[in-house]
């Protein structure tokens, strides 16, 4: 059921402790191991593992504070903590599980309970993450959703704004799409947002770059630390991929084959500015790119337009 086999880190100040834990679990699990809190914590954002079982009383950071921590940072918080505590008092419990502990198991651990509970967390785990991907997800082309455009959007605005560095984005609209749809049907026509998306995709290359539907059969891409001029590139080289690969289209008056239009507006942000002007000059450049005669790049400043050859 897993791809890979799960991690798990095991912390405990006793060897002895972290050896019969270690050894109830390694046939199914990669096991890691911290011997303090210190190291726990830097373990737990290293390897990222799918689970860490917690002793309580160690010398230094105890276990709750360790917990409090793994919770608290953004790349760990959703690392489910169980505690394995020879402390096995309703406080100490209710401790644990306010510090943000899922599980408690006390000490002396029988193997079959400590085996039954990781897995139905690990399991629970697995679903998590699985579901978080899938609500990132666009249902039909595998790139990002509207939702997520809208989450790294905030988070690069204000990262872009942080570094004094241009954000740019350009908008995507395949042209005459009704009429494809019309001509060759809806399968077809889904089959074409598809490889739009994938071309998309592709030619967005950064690691900061970030590419989505945006709706119907609209896309968006992000591009961190660009400024016009390489937007407007990017956003040629993606219309030239297009025309390139010359997916039939007999229905439009733009040309035999399909084509996009593109609009692309860059800023760097700051305070004052409202990033919702950013997209809507990008899409003030789309509609341009459209009334001037499909098939072409659009910037927001109007002046730099480049026309299909
Ligand atoms: P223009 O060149 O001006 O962009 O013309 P257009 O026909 O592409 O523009 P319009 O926005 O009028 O049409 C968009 C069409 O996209 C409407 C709908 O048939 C189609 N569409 C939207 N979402 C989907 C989808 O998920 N799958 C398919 N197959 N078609 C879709
Ligand atoms: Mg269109
Ligand atoms: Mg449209």
């Amino acid at each position: 059921m897993f791809h890979q086999r799960p991690k798990i880190l095991i912390v405990d100040d006793v060897p002895s402790n972290i050896q019969v834990l270690s050894h109830i679990l390694k046939d199914d699990y990669d096991i890691y191991f911290a011997m303090d809190g210190v190291k726990a914590l830097e373990l737990v954002v290293a390897r990222q593992p799918d689970l860490v079982l917690l002793d309580i009383m160690m010398p230094g950071m105890d276990g709750y504070e360790v917990c409090s921590q793994i919770k608290a940072n953004p790349l760990t918080c959703d690392i489910p903590v169980i505690f394995v505590s020879a402390r096995g008092e309703v406080e100490d419990e209710t401790r644990g599980l306010e510090a943000g502990a899922i599980d408690f198991i006390t000490k002396p651990i029988s193997a079959p309970i400590v085996k039954a509970r990781v897995r139905n967390h690990l399991l629970l785990k697995h679903q998590a993450d699985l579901l978080r991907r899938l609500s990132f997800l666009d249902g039909l082309t595998g790139i990002g959703n509207r939702r997520r455009f809208d989450e790294i959007f905030s988070r690069e605005w204000r990262r872009c704004m942080r570094s004094n560095q241009p954000l740019a984005v350009i908008m995507v609209d395949v042209d005459h799409f009704k009429a494809y749809n019309d001509h060759y049907g809806h399968h077809s026509g889904d089959e074409c947002l598809r490889a739009v998306a994938a071309m998309l995709d592709a030619v967005a290359q950064r690691p900061g770059d970030f590419a989505a539907r945006y709706g119907g059969e609209e896309f968006v891409c992000l591009l961190p630390e660009t400024d016009g001029d390489g937007a407007r590139m990017v956003a040629e080289r993606l219309r030239e991929t297009v025309t390139a690969r010359a997916i039939p289209h007999a229905a439009s008056t733009t040309a035999p084959c399909v084509t996009i239009s593109i609009g692309y507006a860059a800023v760097v942000p700051t305070e004052k500015a409202d990033p919702y002007t950013l997209l809507a000059d990008a899409d003030e450049a789309l509609y341009g790119a459209k009334k001037s005669g499909r098939n072409r790049v659009c910037g927001a400043d109007m002046v730099t337009e480049t026309v299909a050859g």
